[in-house]
């Protein structure tokens, strides 16, 4: 199956040093109801790489009426098909079909994405092995899975019957965008919704390699269906959709925010994964050779486009000097180049748009702390979105770049005296996301953790994952936390049925 009927560019080659992967789509459409079709209104958008920044193809820009039809294909597949009644087991099977599929052209799907997105190659791959991941993990817990029963003796058996909500809406950004659609994309599906996909219009590309693997895999038609479009256009229809119950979102937490409104009008349940500004915390009795390499890449991996970044780095004065000469001359040593030469650690940013907005960020970085590294274009990059990994020292509270998502390649430092202070810069932001805390010493580890307000915390190490764990964050980095049977919790609703057993007492009203 191919990604779309359109005619293809021209084998992958390095056209200019410029990589274009072969067999290259220069037509995006949706997939509705097991069939790719063009919007109604014919209505496109233009998709651009992000090295060349020219137009390589166009994706159909879907409308009410597009959501509307996917909505409804969506529909009789949850009613008339299938899939929401198939055995735990069964379902279970196609799942793992899905996670092999997606191993099988690893290559081929980080090539795509990288294209489309700038990541590093050895990072897209490292994420499409990951979206494998996250549908064999699902495929494992459903099998597993049980629900409660509680028995008053003698009286009552009450027991949870779990069934899957219906059509589940799924918006998801731009930065690693075929692994963040498999992180909904696989609970939902486990748990029997049937799905409309809206994904980021910046990175269409990867997206509708999902209607391939689910096809070929064994999904019935209708299961999976995919709008592309803008947010304020496909993204909004598929919100106030009446015939959609839920909503799970990852993007900007101002993006949330409308879209928290706008699913007020039918009360849907929602799960929001925000925006993130979450610190790394280096006490002076940490291994400082771990944490140096840690926290470079918990901000400059995945081009430092990445929501759980440790962007604010807060270092304890004795040791501050020290790490900020050693982690500026790693940084300065970082590869920036073609995403798709193996060597390169940063890529390119994903659009011209969000260039603009990192390198604005940087000239406001260098009115408001001291500029270590970086600091603009690198000069052997005359073209495309590379922003040259940016440390800046001495960052105060206030700052700008200590307080707002930056979503690119660019780190402030700050120092601290006391744990207290620590903390206090620590939580002192709207977000509330990750914490990654570097310390030798136990007590003041859990003592930390305990106290900084995110949603996730990671001791002596950057963000690795045990898919079991609560995923999400406090204040204003989201609602609700996916990741194991939370994300099950969220796709199923667990109605509760109750059986009498023997005599009921009853107030016998209207019998005296
Ligand atoms: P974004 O909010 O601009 O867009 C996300 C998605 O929402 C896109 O598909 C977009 O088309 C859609 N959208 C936009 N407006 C909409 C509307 N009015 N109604 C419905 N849909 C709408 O985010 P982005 O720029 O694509 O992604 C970057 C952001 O995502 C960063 O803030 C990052 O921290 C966050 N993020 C969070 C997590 C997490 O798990 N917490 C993970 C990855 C990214």
């Amino acid at each position: 199956m191919t990604t779309t009927d359109a005619t293809t560019t021209t084998a992958g080659s390095h056209a200019a040093g410029h990589f274009v992967p072969e067999n290259l789509p220069t037509r995006i459409q949706h997939y509705i109801g097991g069939r790719f079709v063009d919007s109604v209104s014919g209505r496109t958008f233009d998709v651009l790489d992000p090295v060349s920044n020219q137009t390589y193809a166009t994706a159909a820009a879907g409308q009410q009426e597009d959501i509307d039809l996917a909505v409804a294909a969506a529909t009789e597949a949850f009613e008339n098909g299938p899939w929401p009644g198939m055995k735990p087991r069964e379902r279970s099977r196609i799942l793992n079909r899905i996670a092999d599929a997606i191993e099988a052209q690893d290559a081929r799907l980080a090539e795509l994405e990288t294209f489309d997105t700038g990541l590093p190659i050895t990072q897209a791959l490292g994420q499409a092995n990951r979206a494998a991941e996250n549908f064999r993990f699902f495929a494992d817990l459903i099998v597993a899975q049980a629900d409660d029963t509680y028995k008053v003796p003698g009286s009552q058996i009450n027991y949870v019957n779990r069934k899957p909500v219906g059509v589940a809406g799924l918006i998801t950004p731009w930065n690693t965008p075929f692994m963040l659609e498999s992180w909904k994309l696989a609970p939902a599906l486990a748990s029997g919704c049937t799905v409309v996909l809206k994904p980021a219009e910046f990175t269409p590309l990867s997206a509708s390699l999902w209607a391939g693997i689910f096809s070929a895999a064994g999904l019935p038609d209708g299961v999976f269906n995919l709008v592309n479009g803008i947010g304020e256009e496909a993204g909004d229809a598929l919100v106030k959709h009446p015939g959609v119950p839920l909503i799970s979102f990852t993007g900007e937490t101002t993006t949330g925010q409308t879209i928290y409104r706008n699913c007020a009008a039918n009360l849907k349940g929602m799960s929001m994964e925000l925006g993130g500004k979450s610190p790394a915390i280096v006490f002076a009795d940490a291994d400082l050779d771990a944490a140096i390499d840690s926290t470079l890449f918990g901000v400059f991996s995945l081009n430092g486009e990445r929501c759980t970044a440790g962007s604010r780095i807060l270092v304890e004065r004795t040791v501050y000097d020290d790490f900020c000469a050693r982690y500026a001359a790693r940084a300065r040593n970082i590869v920036v180049g073609d995403p798709h030469d193996p060597k390169t650690e940063v890529g390119a940013l994903v659009h011209p748009e969000h260039y603009a907005k990192v390198m604005s960020y940087v000239e406001i970085g260098k009115t408001e702390g001291r500029l270590l590294a970086g600091g603009g274009r690198p000069a052997h990059l005359a073209e495309g979105n590379y922003v040259s990994p940016t440390v800046f020292a001495d960052v105060p509270p206030t700052a700008r770049i200590f307080q707002e998502e930056i979503f690119g390649p660019v780190v402030s430092i700050t120092p601290f005296d006391t744990d207290e202070e620590a903390l206090a810069l620590a939580n002192g932001v709207k977000y509330g996301l990750a914490a990654y805390l570097w310390t030798g010493n136990l007590t003041r580890a859990h003592t930390f953790a305990q106290a900084i307000e995110a949603g996730m915390v990671w001791l002596n190490s950057h963000n690795v994952r045990d898919l079991r764990t609560p995923f999400g964050g406090v204040k204003a980095s989201g609602l609700g936390h996916e990741g194991g049977y939370r994300s099950i919790d969220f796709y199923t609703d667990q109605q509760a049925v109750h059986i009498t057993l023997g005599a009921v007492h009853t107030a016998r009203f209207g019998a005296a």
